[in-house]
Order: C-alpha cells, then structure tokens, then sequence
C-alpha cells in the first residue's frame, strides 16, 4: 500500500500515550543486513511491551522481502512500528496497528569517519531502556539546539554513570581496553556486533569523567556503524582525532558487513 494511505486511529495509545515499539535496519545491496538479529529483537520488545505481535518471524521476514522486492529496495532502511492500539482505559495496550515500511536513508558523510563528532552530555535515564519504544521526546527537545552548535548527539549519564546516546551505544578505549556499559542502554545490534569482532570488550560501569579521559571514544549504531567521538561538552577525547582502535573496528565492520551481504 502506499504510504500516504496508512492511518492511526487517534484514540491509538501509541499516539496519545506515547506507547509503541518499533525497530529498524538497513538494506545494503538489496539484502536486509543482520535481518534475525533485527527480527529477534523486535519481537521481544513487543512481547516485553505486551503488545500482541499478529505475524510470526517467518511472515514478517515474508513481508519485508516482498517490500524490498517491490520497491527495488538497494540501499535504505526498513522501519517497523508495532502501536499500543485503543484502549478502554487509554492504558492497557491492545492489538494495535503494525507499519513496516521503507526509507531513503542518509547515512553520516565521510568528513565525520575522518574528523569525528562532538557530543553533549545530558544527565538523563532512558525509561525502559531495554526495549525499543517509540519514546525519543528529549533528543527531538534538544535536537535544535545541536544542530545550532554542530553537536551530533547526546551522551546520556546519571549520578556520573555514562549509558548510551540518544540512538546510539558507546564505547571507549583506554590504553588499549575497549570497555561498553551494560546498564540502562538498548542492546544495539551493531554493538552486539562490533563486540563479536574486537578481541575483547569489557561491559562495565563508565564514569563521565572516564569517558573524558579516554584515549578513543566511538558510537555504534545501524546507521553510523562506528562513529569517532572526538569531543565531549568541548572537552577534546583523546588527541581529538579518530584513534587507532576505532579505525582497525571500523574496517573490520565494513568487511564483515560485505561479507555478510554477499554470503
Ligand atoms: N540505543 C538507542 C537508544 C537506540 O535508539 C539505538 C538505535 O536506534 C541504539 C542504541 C543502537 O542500536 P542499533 O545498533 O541496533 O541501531
């Protein structure tokens, strides 16, 4: 169906409350990338958010082949959005509407693999923040004002714990020891990932001040894959250019996703 033509009830919690999960991933060379991992993850979320999910794996990977097939899908993204449906009560979820649909997709341009990207950090805690809900009101909030101060993102911390960015997960390397946090994040797919192919990564508690004081600091998410972050509230990473960890993990990804698409 086209698009334009699909609708939400506007008595739909996901709209009044705020309540839906969604999911997305990327297609490269007409394949979706890391499609089961992607998979998994949404259906647990909706089971997580008790929303009843009407397809099983198998007709959702039916459904999104067919969607790639008839738009001739090379290069974008695919987006999933399971909503709370109407509710009595204008709480307790139903059986709400399923959207899956494709997306042109701007992935980050080159200059920002070469000199890095500056964050700000924010003290806040992702309600929920193992399942992916729809819920991103305080990037849309400040998303403004970071594009008026050439910020990429945010870096979430509470009580001097760091978690994640707003669409991202982070990591940083000191003296050669990459290190992730494992609490209060959603476990990205690309960080699952880029887990699976450094040598070893240890998920820990990061302090803020830790993170100022890295030698390397990077995000990772579907779309940026790996990111350098070379500044934090102005305070400049490491030398304030990409690192070397960071680089080697971006090279391998890119092999890996080659591969993974031509396999
Ligand atoms: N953390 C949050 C809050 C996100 O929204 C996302 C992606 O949208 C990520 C992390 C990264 O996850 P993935 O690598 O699966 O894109």
């Amino acid at each position: 169906m086209d698009s334009q033509r699909a609708s939400l009830h506007p008595l739909d919690i996901g709209l009044i409350r705020g309540y839906a999960i969604f999911d997305f991933f990327r297609t490269v060379r007409g394949s979706a990338l890391f499609l089961e991992d992607y998979l998994t993850r949404f259906i647990n979320s909706a089971r997580k958010a008790r929303l009843p999910l009407s397809y099983d794996r198998d007709s959702l990977r039916k459904i999104i082949e067919e969607l790639i097939q008839k738009n001739s899908l090379e290069e974008g993204g695919i987006r999933m959005v399971l909503s709370g449906g109407i509710s009595e009560n204008f709480f307790t979820p139903s059986k709400g509407p399923l959207f899956i649909f494709c997306e042109s997709l701007k992935l980050p341009g080159a200059e920002k693999y070469q000199q890095g990207v500056q964050l700000a950090s924010v003290d806040y805690v992702r309600p929920i923040a193992e399942i992916k809900t729809t819920n991103y009101t305080l990037p849309c909030l400040l998303s403004t004002e970071w594009a008026a101060n050439g910020i990429e993102d945010v870096l979430y911390h509470h009580q001097g714990i760091v978690s994640e960015s707003s669409r991202s997960n982070v990591f940083i390397v000191k003296k050669g020891v990459i290190s992730t946090p494992g609490k209060h994040i959603l476990k990205g797919i690309t960080r699952q990932k880029v887990m699976d192919l450094a040598p070893y990564v240890l998920v820990r508690d990061i302090t803020l001040d830790e993170v100022m004081q890295a030698d390397e600091l990077f995000m990772t998410s579907t779309t940026k894959r790996i990111l350098p972050i070379t500044s934090v509230d102005q305070t400049i990473i490491g030398r304030g250019v990409p690192g070397p960890v960071t680089q080697d993990l971006l090279r391998k990804f890119e092999r890996f996703e080659a591969s993974t698409v031509a396999a």
